[in-house]
C-alpha cells in the first residue's frame, strides 16, 4: 500500500529498506511519490542517503539513492516543501478538471505538474470568459476547505488515459466533494483549503483543445506579485491607472506607427540626394555608382535601383555589411559575386537585382579595385 495515498500528511516514518541493485532500493511502506501521472517524484532522505529519483519499474516503486544502503530499518524523510508544492498543484488540477468536466463539458486529456508552471489540457477550445469562470469556481472549492478523500475500486469515475497503477487489481479513486471523482495515483493535500490560491495564467490552442497553464498556492501568489510589479512599472511609465493602460498602450503604438510612416516618407524624399552623391566607377565604358552607409537597409535596394537608372549603369549600396546591387545592363549578380569572392560573405540574385551580406567591412576603394581588377 502506498502511504502517500492514505496519509499525505506524513513526511517522516520508519521504513524497511530492501536493495534491488546497487543504489536502487524499494521501501516499505511507500512514502515517496514516484515520477508518475504528470507529477514529479518526491525528494528527501532515507537514513544517511539522499533520494535522487523515484521511478516505477516492473510494477515496483524503485528509489535511486546517492549511496548504497544495507537492508534494514531506516527513517525516511520526505522533503515537505517540495511535496506541498507538487501536491498543491496536483490537487488544484483535480478541482480545475472536475469543474471543467461537470460544469463546462470539458474532458481532461493531459496533465503536467512542472516546477515552474503546470498545465492541464482540455479536449475543446475555451476562451478567457470560460477560463475565468472555471478559476472563480475553483476558488469557491478552495474556500469550502473540502477534504480530499481516497477510496478504492469505485465505479463511475474519471480515468485519464496516461495514469497507470502498480496494483492492477485495485483502482484508487480521489474524491473532492461533488466536484471531482477520478482515478488517480498521485499525492494530494489533505483538504482544498490548504491550496490557498489557484490562478490560471495562460491559454494555448492545442490541436482541437486548449492547454491551460496554472499555478496554485504560494507559487501562484509569487506569480501574481510579479505581475503586479510589472503593472506598477507600466502605470509609472504611462502616468495612468491600470484600467487606462490598454488605451494608453494602443495610443503609443499608433503614435509610433505614424512616426515610422513619417520617417519613411522623409527618407523617400531624401533618396534622390544620395543618388547625386554616389561615387562613380568606370568599367570598360559601363558606369557603376556606389553609395556606402547612411541610408536605412530597407531603402538600400530602392536606392541601388535609382542610382542604376540615373546613370544607365549599375548601382551598389552597402550598409553595415549588407549589400544591394541593381543593374540595367551588366549582371547585378555577377557584380555581387565578384565582391563576395574578394571579401567573403553570401548572397544571390538575378542579372537586374542582387543582395547579400559581407563578412568584412568594405570601402569605396576596395570596391573599385575589385571591379576593375576582374573586368
Ligand atoms: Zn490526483
Amino acid at each position: 500500500m502506498r502511504l502517500y495515498w492514505t496519509k499525505p500528511e506524513l513526511f517522516e516514518i520508519d521504513v524497511e529498506v530492501e536493495t534491488v541493485n546497487g543504489c536502487d532500493v524499494v521501501v516499505d511502506p511507500a512514502i515517496f511519490h514516484p515520477n508518475e501521472g504528470g507529477q514529479p517524484a518526491d525528494k528527501g532522505t532515507i537514513g544517511p542517503a539522499t533520494v535522487c529519483s523515484v521511478e516505477i519499474r516492473d510494477g515496483r516503486i524503485v528509489h535511486t539513492l546517492d549511496r548504497p544502503l544495507s537492508d534494514g530499518k531506516y527513517i525516511a524523510r520526505v522533503d515537505k516543501e517540495h511535496r506541498l508544492y507538487t501536491a498543491s498543484q496536483h490537487t488544484a488540477q483535480h478541482i480545475l478538471s472536475g469543474i471543467a468536466e461537470k460544469q463546462f463539458s470539458l474532458q481532461t486529456t493531459g496533465v503536467h505538474i512542472g516546477l515552474d508552471t503546470c498545465t492541464v489540457d482540455f479536449d475543446k477550445r475555451i476562451d478567457w470568459d470560460t477560463a475565468t469562470a472555471i478559476e472563480c469556481r475553483a476558488m469557491d472549492v478552495v474556500t469550502l476547505d473540502l477534504p480530499v478523500e481516497t477510496a478504492f475500486n469505485e465505479s463511475d469515475v474519471r480515468i485519464r488515459g496516461d495514469s497507470k497503477t502498480i496494483e492492477s487489481d485495485m483502482i484508487r479513486v480521489v474524491k473532492i466533494g461533488d466536484y471531482d471523482k477520478s482515478a488517480c495515483c498521485g499525492a494530494h493535500l489533505k483538504s482544498t483549503g490548504q491550496i490557498g490560491l489557484i490562478r490560471i495564467l495562460s491559454l494555448e490552442n492545442k490541436k482541437e483543445g486548449t492547454r491551460v497553464s496554472f499555478l496554485a498556492g504560494r507559487k501562484a501568489l509569487e506569480y501574481a506579485q510579479s505581475e503586479a510589479s510589472v503593472l506598477r512599472e507600466l502605470r509609472k511609465a504611462a502616468g495612468c491607472a491600470t484600467p487606462e493602460l490598454p488605451a494608453a498602450f494602443e495610443k503609443a503604438l499608433k503614435h509610433s506607427m505614424e512616426l515610422a510612416k513619417e520617417v519613411n516618407r522623409l527618407w523617400t524624399l531624401w533618396l534622390p540626394g544620395f543618388v547625386e552623391t554616389a561615387k562613380i566607377i568606370e568599367i570598360e565604358g559601363e558606369k557603376v555608382g556606389v553609395h556606402l552607409s547612411e541610408v536605412p537597409q530597407k531603402f538600400s535596394a530602392k536606392l541601388a535601383a535609382m542610382i542604376a537608372q540615373s546613370i544607365d549603369g549599375a548601382g551598389i549600396v552597402v550598409n553595415e555589411r549588407k549589400i544591394a546591387v541593381s543593374s540595367c545592363r551588366i549582371s547585378a549578380k555577377e557584380i555581387l559575386d565578384r565582391i563576395i569572392a574578394a571579401v567573403g560573405g553570401k548572397g544571390g540574385g538575378s542579372p537586374t537585382t542582387a543582395n547579400g551580406g559581407l563578412e568584412n567591412d568594405i570601402t569605396f576603394d576596395q570596391i573599385q579595385m575589385i571591379l576593375q581588377e576582374n573586368s
